[in-house]
């Protein structure tokens, strides 16, 4: 089947209904008219055989065999006219008078009108004769009342089947043009309409082709210069769609990017403690013999310590690989936050002990928070950590906790060396260590991978809440965790209590 365009088919069907109008309202006047027509001449023939009836003048007549002979008296001949002719027939249907204008022709006489009339009715009736269609009238002449004659008129109804044949011709030819007409403007109309949508089609295909989200469809209105008619408000939506369509690009792009860049830095990551290990121990296959036991210890050493630090980096990983899908188990639960940082404390102090640092523990309020506990002590316990580390030895480090805006605020602050200011801003992107020269090696507690803080900041943001950092280089930092909180009894104060390591 051939498929038409929505303009031709909105045309067509726009003719086609209005074709079915035409043809209904035509057959309606042709119907009426005919209608009309056949009455007022019925009507016009009982009025003049009524008259004729009533000019003509009879005689009675006696016959050998019949009583009575009508005899028309007066001259048919003038009540006939060109369309109209006059019989009179006895009462057994004999012609007895016609008017002049049938020539010697007559006027065909049907047996069942004649005696219809005899029960002193009128009968009309069409007839065809010689391929014209003729209305033939039959009215009863009654003398001394009775039925002495029939008077039979015919009228011609060529003039009528001209003009009804004119009139259908008139209702053909107009017909036609309207539909030729309809279906013309129809498809102009449709045109005009669709116009906008061609070029929104085609904007949208340039669109998609070049991958440019930027763009915009232009919003065209379909008649005028009103932009909000259904095709502008498409035009918009199409664009407003666009629009989102260019953010979540973007967004996709970006994540493509840091996904990229995080698996080309852990690739990087991985390779050079690995590399050490392989080193060493090709060294101690090659030549544990020739290495004195000092050497062979140390190497080791080395390469125990790298396995550490791989199985940290590995772990770490995995955490941001699993944040990352959203794969992560998640157990929500009432956490008791006050617990949590009194278990990070306990265990805070033995990382805090080999470096003789001091560890605070400040007013912890006693928060519930909805969360899981062993993120949120993860999330502690990194802090900690990075403050151990970046700590000197013999420094301090303070942890507490205070209700604050419908929510726990939770510090870990240190007086180690702070963190400068065009670090500041970076450090909890993923592998991003402030100082490289701080490197793994001399630190004997945590092998910094740069992925702790953007660890315990996914954390965070998981829990609803948030992470901050407020550094003086030479003076100290402060990380602050804050989570929403659970409502709770009445706060309860727990002494502070310090340790010296
Ligand atoms: P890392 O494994 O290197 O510790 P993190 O993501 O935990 O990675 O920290 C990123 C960087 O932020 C660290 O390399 C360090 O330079 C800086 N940093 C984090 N915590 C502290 C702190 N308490 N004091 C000073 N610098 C810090």
């Amino acid at each position: 089947m051939v498929s038409l365009s929505i303009r031709w088919r909105l045309a067509l069907l726009y003719t086609f209904v209005l074709g079915l109008c035409l043809l209904a309202s035509d057959v309606l006047v042709y119907v009426a008219l005919d209608r009309y027509l056949a009455q007022e001449i019925d009507d016009s023939l009982s009025a003049q055989a009524q008259e004729i009836a009533a000019t003509t003048r009879f005689a009675l007549v006696t016959g050998p065999s019949t009583f009575g002979y009508l005899v028309p008296l007066s001259n048919l001949t003038v009540f006939s006219s060109p369309g109209l002719s006059v019989q009179i027939l006895s009462g057994d249907g004999q012609i007895v008078r016609r008017s002049e204008n049938l020539g010697d022709r007559e006027l065909p006489i049907d047996r069942d009108a004649l005696d219809r009339t005899q029960d002193n009715q009128d009968v009309q009736q069409t007839i065809v004769v010689d391929g014209s269609p003729i209305r033939v009238f039959y009215h009863p002449l009654r003398f001394g009342g009775e039925v002495v004659g029939v008077l039979q008129l015919g009228r011609s109804l060529r003039d009528v089947e001209v003009a009804l044949g004119q009139l259908r011709l008139a209702f053909f030819a107009i017909g036609a043009l309207s539909l030729l007409v309809a279906t013309l403007g129809g498809w102009w109309l449709a045109r005009a309409a669709l116009r906008p949508i061609d070029r929104l089609t085609r904007d949208a295909h340039a669109i998609g082709e070049s991958r440019d989200f930027g763009r915009r469809v232009a919003e065209l209105p379909v008649f005028g210069k009103h932009p909000r008619d259904e095709v502008g408000r498409l035009a918009t939506t199409f664009n407003e769609m666009l629009g989102q369509l260019q953010e979540a690009y973007g967004e996709l792009e970006q994540t493509l990017a840091s996904q990229r860049r995080f698996v080309a830095d852990a690739s990087h990551e991985l390779r050079t403690p690995l590399a050490t290990v392989r080193t060493n121990l090709e060294l101690l296959q090659r030549a544990a013999d020739a290495l004195d036991d000092a050497d062979r210890d140390e190497a080791l050493a080395d390469a125990l310590a790298e396995v550490q630090r791989l199985s940290r980096l590995v772990a770490d990983l995995l955490t941001l690989a699993r944040a990352d899908s959203g794969l992560r188990a998640e157990r929500r639960e009432e956490v008791p936050i006050d617990d949590v940082i009194r278990d990070v404390y306990r265990q805070g102090r033995l990382l805090a002990l080999p470096r003789e640092q001091r560890l605070v523990l400040d007013a912890v309020e006693e928060v519930v928070v909805h969360g899981d506990q062993d993120q949120l002590k993860e999330l502690l316990l990194i802090l900690v950590d990075n403050a151990v580390t970046y700590t000197p030895e013999g420094g301090e480090i303070h942890l507490g906790a205070e209700r604050r805006d419908g929510g726990v605020r939770i510090a870990v602050s240190d007086n180690g060396g702070g963190i400068a200011a065009r670090d500041l801003p970076h450090i909890f992107e993923r592998f991003y260590r402030a100082d490289q020269t701080r490197t793994r090696g001399s630190e004997p507690l945590r092998g910094g991978t740069g992925l702790g803080l953007s660890i315990a900041r996914w954390i965070a943001e998981e829990h609803d809440g948030g992470i901050e950092v407020q550094s003086t280089p030479g003076r100290g930092s402060t990380f602050t965790v804050r989570l929403p909180a659970l409502a709770t009894p009445a706060p309860r104060r727990v002494p502070k209590v310090a340790l010296r390591a």
